[in-house]
């Protein structure tokens, strides 16, 4: 019998099976049990009437060289079926200013420099801070520290250039950007609520620096849709003796003596392992261990405050319907003096015209998403009739619709197919309590969620912890995660270590 630890993973999200791929590269034995038929989870593809929909996440970054994506990519020694797109996305402002979000530096200051002059210092002191922060996040910056050895792994990261960052440990964007045109705060927070799941006067300026340079950090289709990154790394799995079993979801994690032994599947199966993944919500995984929960993630998930849900609108489209675009994806703000989500700020992604994977020829396919609270859809689901729960669903596909089309007039008109997604779809499709999607809002760098349950072989995995939400966040996260395994299971120096993601010792 081989002594490889065996390491169970409960979900095919990106964060689980970058986990699950690294440890399976360095001789763990590895299982991830997927409740669904597809992986990717909110970053998955779905298959509806010959048209293949991006489900939450359309746009990923982290590819460029030193980036998550191609670290892992080097590890595994893996390609992605990826293309770069400049411009990002296209910004609609509700006083009709139109802000390119180009890849290209250059022609992103020029941007910038005519939509809101007198905003210099502003974006100088973004640019700095975007590059202390990804430099840490090049290394093995394991935040928050849960172990000596994490905090002895962040003190080799620093570098002096890092101290720069100090002063600015416990501001926020918006206190960053002293401005009188109310455009430009709203600016920052349509970018802010869409990488930082908060606007600019709650967001962590180290961290929200870094989300707002994500356009010129590269950002890409994926050839298929997104669920072929998740999907790449099936493949990858499967080919190196790893096992992706879907259809098994998991409905409770054993625990005995104070260790994850086992989890229990709906179909009733059992299986066993020395260290358990949970790719899932720190509420959801309280549920799985049900009374064998640790008190301080039972005192968490009563206390902590419900993070965003989406509101989705699929669209089928005949291309030759629609008007000419100078970008795929748009993000529309209708009325800067209301909160924005809720069909007020709409994200528009088309399908790349060259893919031919998308739909039906002369097709392309569209996902438009709209922040939105999670409890109003399930009052209506729990406790009214199912046409209260319908109406309103009816209600926000026609806003989001009549938002996105002050970027794309026609679009309406060019949908040849039409599906709407709720916290309620979300639920069941990402098996994420009330369909609470994208992580914790990222307001302070001391409250960021590490992976530790509470349980010595248990991690959580997944946008929940730091840095959250994004496939590149999640990387990062499952990077984390896979070399705190390797340290407690203390095997063996494993092969990777040679490449750009040590273990962390
Ligand atoms: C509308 C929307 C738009 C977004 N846009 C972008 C974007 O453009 N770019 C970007 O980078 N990010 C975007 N994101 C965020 C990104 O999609 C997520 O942060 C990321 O994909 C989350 O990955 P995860 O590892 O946490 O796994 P999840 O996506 O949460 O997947 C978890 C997986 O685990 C499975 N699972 C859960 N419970 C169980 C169980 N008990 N048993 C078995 N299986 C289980 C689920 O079925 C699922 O497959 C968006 C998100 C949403 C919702």
């Amino acid at each position: 019998m081989s002594a490889a630890p065996q390491t169970l993973v409960i979900g095919a999200g990106l964060g689980g099976l970058t986990a699950a791929a690294l440890l399976l590269h360095a001789g763990h034995h590895v299982t991830v049990l997927e409740s669904h038929i597809y992986p990717g989870g909110s970053a998955g593809t779905f298959y509806h009437k010959g048209f293949r929909f991006d489900a939450g996440a359309t746009l990923a970054g982290g590819f460029a060289p030193g980036g998550p994506h191609a670290r892992l990519a080097e590890i595994l020694g893996l390609e992605w079926p990826i293309n770069p797109v400049d411009p990002a996305w296209v910004v609609h402002l509700p006083d009709g200013r139109n802000v390119t979000q180009w890849a290209d530096r250059e022609q992103w200051e020029a941007e910038w420099r005519a939509a809101f002059p007198h905003t210099g210092d502003f974006w100088h002191t973004q640019e700095r801070l975007a590059d202390i922060s990804w430099d840490i996040s090049s290394r093995p910056f394991p935040w928050p520290p849960e172990s000596p050895r994490d905090l002895w792994t962040i003190a080799k990261a620093l570098r002096p250039q890092t101290l720069q960052a100090v002063p600015y440990l416990s501001r926020t964007i918006g206190s960053l950007a002293a401005t009188r045109d109310p455009m430009f705060k709203t600016f920052l927070d349509g970018q802010l609520l869409i990488a930082a799941q908060t606007t600019a006067d709650s967001a962590h300026a180290l961290y929200g620096s870094a989300a707002l340079d994500l356009p010129r950090r590269g950002v890409n289709h994926v050839t298929g849709g997104i669920g072929m990154l998740a999907q790449t790394l099936v493949d990858w799995i499967h080919a190196h003796g790893g096992k992706v079993l879907f259809r098994n979801w998991v409905k409770q994690i054993e625990v005995k003596e104070g260790q994850a032994t086992a989890v229990i599947t709906q179909k009733g199966q059992r299986f066993s392992g020395d260290y358990l993944l949970a790719n899932l919500t720190p509420w959801a995984l309280a549920e799985l261990l049900g009374p064998q929960a640790p008190a301080r993630l039972r005192q968490e998930v009563a206390h902590r405050e419900p993070t965003w849900g989406a509101f989705t609108l699929y669209l089928g489209l005949d291309a030759a319907r629609l008007p000419p675009l100078t970008a795929g994806h748009h993000q529309v703000i209708r009325d800067h003096t209301q909160p924005l989500g809720e069909g007020n700020s709409v994200f528009i992604s088309l399908s790349d015209e060259a893919d031919g994977r998308r739909g039906p020829a002369g097709t392309r396919t569209a996902t438009l998403s709209t922040h939105t609270a999670v409890a109003p859809w399930w009052q209506l689901r729990n406790t009214s009739s199912e046409s209260a729960y319908l109406a309103r669903r009816e209600k926000y596909s026609a806003k989001v619709l009549e938002t996105a089309e002050q970027a794309i007039p026609g679009l309406a008109q060019a949908a040849m197919l039409s599906l709407a997604g709720t916290p309620v779809t979300f639920a069941f499709y990402t098996r994420r309590p009330l369909g609470m999607v994208g992580g914790f809002p990222q307001t302070s760098l001391f409250q960021a969620r590490g992976p530790g349950t509470g349980i010595r072989n248990l991690w959580l995995v997944g946008d929940s912890i730091f840095p959250g939400q994004s496939t590149a966040g999640v990387t990062l996260g499952g990077m984390r995660v896979a070399a705190a395994v390797l340290q407690a299971s203390r095997s063996s120096r494993p092969l990777w270590i040679t490449a750009p993601f040590p273990a962390g010792d």
